[in-house]
């Protein structure tokens, strides 16, 4: 039995719907298990801008911090989409600001796809079968965050400039996550860079190898982002977990994600410094956004939000075997054919949100 603090901020659009259901998930985990889990819930996003004028306040980030971790749901709409605004009143400010203000500089998407999935993907089934990666994306540093970055005008017309910056610390750090990760998994690790063209490539290359040396029970390759975004459509099977900096794994966390076929599916963890065991504070999150075009109508698949409340149990509070258990639900679920609209064959039956989770909370029970 062990009580831990979370932070709820469910967001905007089906953002709300879909973290109630981890929410219930969590809840059963708490009776199965014999734990307590205090939630503190807040408004986040444009929800938040609706109440405060900003989407992120000061105060929900300061208790994020005190937390054991954070489950957050989505932001966004067209609503909040003037991009004319002050900064804060943008639903992905308060997303900057969180990730930056808790210190998470690792982003982590398994892709897996479940056997009985494998049909509502784009890609063949004999390419997909036995995929079951993880891709790890570097989060505050690189091309998003460095400087200069600015917009200017001048006699030839308009002008910006971005800037690519890595420090040597960052980039060791990251890629230390990726050696980790890959140690309680198949043991390979894919470095991908741009060390052809980009000086911050060569610089990710070099400590890579170095890296690699200190690590020899880890089997290290490398690939160039280009080449990495055509393998992994080639032969995904092949990948177990890839490193990347923050632009190249924005692009490729996506494309990987659509290997599996709905955004309903996935989950990610967002996390900062570990704890000698392995935990530390995080935030967990389905890779997808708000989507307004279903809001309201209980059609959102809750399973991604739920399968991120069970990243949540593992890396963040240390709870295995409840994690574990969420997992097994979902396959349990999805084996007994049940199915969201997103995720559903023609012919099959269709149920809403709540009675995904209900059936997931239910398999706890
Ligand atoms: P989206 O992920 O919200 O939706 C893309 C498509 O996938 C839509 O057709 C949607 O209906 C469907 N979809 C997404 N999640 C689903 C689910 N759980 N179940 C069933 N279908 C699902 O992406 P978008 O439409 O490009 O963006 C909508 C808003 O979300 C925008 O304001 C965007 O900025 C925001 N967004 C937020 C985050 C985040 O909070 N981390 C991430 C991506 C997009």
């Amino acid at each position: 039995m062990a009580s831990f603090n979370l932070m709820v901020l469910p967001g905007d659009g089906i953002g709300p719907e879909v973290t109630a259901e981890a929410v219930k998930v969590l809840g059963a985990v708490e009776k199965r298990f014999g734990h307590e889990f205090a939630l503190k819930e807040d408004l986040f996003g444009g929800a938040a801008i609706d109440a405060y004028g900003t989407s992120a306040r000061q105060e929900t980030l300061d208790a994020a911090k005190r937390a054991d971790a954070v489950l957050f749901g989505a932001v966004g709409g067209p609503k909040w989409d003037d991009p004319s605004g002050s900064p804060e009143r943008r639903p992905e400010w308060g997303l900057l600001q969180i990730r930056k203000q808790l210190g998470l500089f690792a982003n982590l998407r398994p892709v897996k796809i479940h056997p009985l999935m494998a049909d509502s993907s784009t890609i063949k089934r004999e390419v997909l079968d036995g995929t079951d990666m993880v891709v790890i994306r570097e989060l505050t540093g690189g091309l998003y965050f460095g400087e200069p970055k600015r917009r200017w005008s001048d006699g030839d017309g308009r002008k910006a400039v971005d800037t690519m910056f890595y420090s040597e610390e960052e980039v060791r750090r990251i890629l230390q996550v990726g050696f980790d990760l890959a140690r309680q998994r198949r043991k390979k690790l894919t470095s991908v860079d741009k060390m052809n063209v980009l000086e911050t490539g060569r610089l990710w290359r070099e400590i890579a190898v170095e890296m690699g040396r200190q690590h020899p029970d880890i089997e290290l390759d490398h690939l160039l982002v280009d080449a990495c975004a055509m393998h992994l459509i080639r032969r995904p099977a092949d990948f177990d977990v890839i490193v990347t900096e923050n632009t190249f794994g924005d692009i490729l966390t996506d494309e990987a994600s659509m290997l599996a076929g709905s955004m309903g599916m996935l989950p990610s963890a967002s996390l900062g410094a570990r704890r000698p065991d392995g935990t530390g504070l995080g935030l967990y999150e389905p890779i997808h956004g708000s989507a307004p075009d279903i809001a309201g109508q209980g059609k959102a698949n809750p399973l991604a939000a739920i399968l991120s409340a069970a990243m949540l149990l593992r890396l963040s509070l240390g709870l295995t075997a409840e994690a574990d258990a969420v997992e097994r639900a979902v396959d349990e679920a999805l084996a007994a054919g049940w199915r969201t609209a997103d995720i559903a064959r023609p012919g099959e039956q269709v149920v809403d949100t709540t009675r995904m989770g209900d059936e997931i909370a239910g398999r706890l029970a």
